[in-house]
């Protein structure tokens, strides 16, 4: 037996099904789930010595890549200071103004500890604002695996093709009404019917975990100018996108101001932080100054603000963004060069540094345009790709991600390895 599946072996005894999130061990794909030892730029090492292009890069958070030197040395000064103080300290201001300075619907910001945290929290504060019950999701889009937002969610309840989750009470959702992408119409009808009872509309504006279902950007604008109307806050999910698609993520990229944003994965650097932002006026209202309870004893915790402040400013002074789209744009015409030609089952369809392979056909904008068959040579693709050196998601409905660590050769061989897989099957 490998190290990877006497590990897998040892973990199965003591954490149920072997991991700690439940894609992780890679039921959509078949084989043992892979532990990893260290990771440096766009390199990882797994327990048996084996080194892959990583372009999962945690999901997300690592987007100046693995062990980034500034990032290592922001955590190692932080924590010989201390690892916790459940007290205020410097690096939570100093992350606070930059977020405030970056993004547009950021006026004041509160840190937790997760992505899902920051949503539940921001769905509570948009209750309390509001003094109103209801709230409104879209299939396909991933909010946190907090109850009330287990409905027709992406990610790993995608692979499982379940649209909800055992242990939520009917009761519990039943205030979350549900609405597909990309239906104007749909939309219409809902706030007639529905916006004056509607508290929070939410939104991935760049939906990525459920494949990436890109938005018409008329959709996500009636989607502001209805939710005003009706006296309706605007949630955008900016957890992937937030840092991602530029300095004001997806709010900046499509124009459009949420009056809530969430964050998560980037912002804290590889370092287990969430955030949610918005107008002053809403976000005072949380406690202490205001009713609506929110707490955590690690939020703002100094070492990983220190780390998401390390990463912020490096993306900034780096001008990171340019050179994430133009290895994007290379990935884009290098697929298009070599893969398109073979006549592959799939397209590519990518966003900035974020990409994915899609069914063939038009661009899928909303969950149910996706075939149910998606999955189907997926795990085969997968397990050709290890064997090549390169390390993708272990499911077809979550995204790749490209890293300032990447350079055009790692790009030019992920194409590479796709090719010789269209080409062999
Ligand atoms: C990852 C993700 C979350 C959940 O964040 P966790 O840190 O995993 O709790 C919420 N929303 C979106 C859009 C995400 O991508």
């Amino acid at each position: 037996m490998g190290q990877n599946a006497e590990w897998y072996e040892r973990a199965k005894a003591v954490i149920p099904g072997g991991v700690s999130s439940p894609v992780r061990a890679f039921g959509a794909v078949g084989g043992t789930p892979i532990f990893f030892e260290k990771g440096q730029g766009a390199s990882i090492t797994d327990a048996e010595g084996r080194n892959f292009t990583d372009f999962v890069m945690s999901w997300g958070p690592l987007i100046l890549g693995h062990a980034h030197p500034r990032i290592v040395e922001a955590v190692q000064k932080a924590s010989a200071l201390g690892t916790s103080f459940g007290a205020p300290c410097k690096d939570e201001v100093r992350l606070a103004e930059l977020v405030h300075a970056l993004h547009p619907a950021a006026e004041k910001v509160r840190f937790v500890s997760s992505g899902t945290e920051a949503v539940m929290s921001a769905v509570r504060l948009a209750r309390g604002a509001t003094g109103r019950k209801r709230i409104l999701k879209f299939t396909g889009c991933y909010h946190g695996h907090s109850d009330a937002l287990l409905v027709a969610a992406g990610s790993g309840l995608v692979t499982f093709g379940k649209p909800s989750s055992a242990g939520v009470p009917q009761e519990f959702t039943g205030l979350t009404s549900l609405l597909p992408l990309d239906d104007d119409e749909a939309l219409e009808t809902f706030f007639d019917q529905y916006g004056s009872e509607c508290a929070l509309a939410l939104i991935e504006p760049v939906p990525a975990n459920n494949g990436l279902l890109l938005q018409r950007p008329a959709f996500l604008q009636k989607l502001r100018t209805l939710t005003k109307k009706h006296g309706t806050l605007l949630l955008f999910d900016e957890v992937i996108s937030g840092f991602r698609l530029g300095q004001g993520g997806a709010s900046s990229h499509y124009g459009i101001t949420p009056d809530l944003v969430t964050f998560g994965k980037i912002i804290g650097g590889g370092l287990p932080v969430g955030a949610f932002a918005g107008r002053a006026e809403l976000m005072d209202l949380l406690a202490p100054t205001g009713p609506v309870y929110q707490a955590g004893t690690l939020s703002g915790n100094p070492v990983a603000m220190a780390a998401g402040l390390a990463c912020l400013e490096t993306l900034l002074e780096t001008h990171a963004w340019e050179s994430l789209e133009q290895k994007g744009q290379l990935l884009e015409s290098a697929f298009n060069e070599r893969c398109k030609p073979l006549n592959p089952p799939v397209d590519l369809i990518r966003i900035g540094s974020l990409f994915w392979l899609a069914p063939k056909g038009p661009p899928p904008r909303a969950a149910e345009a996706l075939p149910d068959n998606l999955p189907k040579i997926y795990g085969q693709l997968f397990h050709a790709l290890l064997e090549q050196g390169y390390y993708i998601a272990p499911s077809a409905f979550e995204i790749g991600f490209i890293s300032t660590a990447h350079n055009s050769d790692d790009c030019l061989g992920l194409v590479e390895a796709w090719a010789r897989f269209f080409e062999s099957s």
